[in-house]
């Protein structure tokens, strides 16, 4: 099976056994309390359920660059939507 991008063969995937597809995806993380958005990232995504993985040499250059806080400080910004949870509107 071979896929489009890199040519990495991400084999099936483990839920479904649907082989992966490769593509370039966007992570995101929470660092202390920050959001934190990797864009650009080739993983295999199972076009049936959605599970995403990513190579390990890929997982790991995305560890060592979440824990450079002069990387993150120099990131780009993003502004996302923030809402607060309305009890009363929820009826909770
Ligand atoms: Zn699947």
């Amino acid at each position: 099976m071979k896929t489009k991008v890199t040519g990495y063969n991400y084999g099936e995937c483990e839920i479904c056994d649907t082989p992966l597809q490769e593509r370039y995806i966007k992570q995101d993380f929470w660092i202390h309390e920050e959001l934190i958005v990797v864009e650009g990232v080739p993983a295999g995504v199972c076009p049936r359920c959605g599970e995403k993985i990513v190579k390990t040499t890929v997982g790991q250059w995305i560890i060592k660059t979440l824990e450079n806080s002069e990387r993150i400080a120099k990131a780009p910004r993003i502004s996302v939507p923030t809402i607060i949870f309305d009890a009363e509107e929820a009826k909770v």
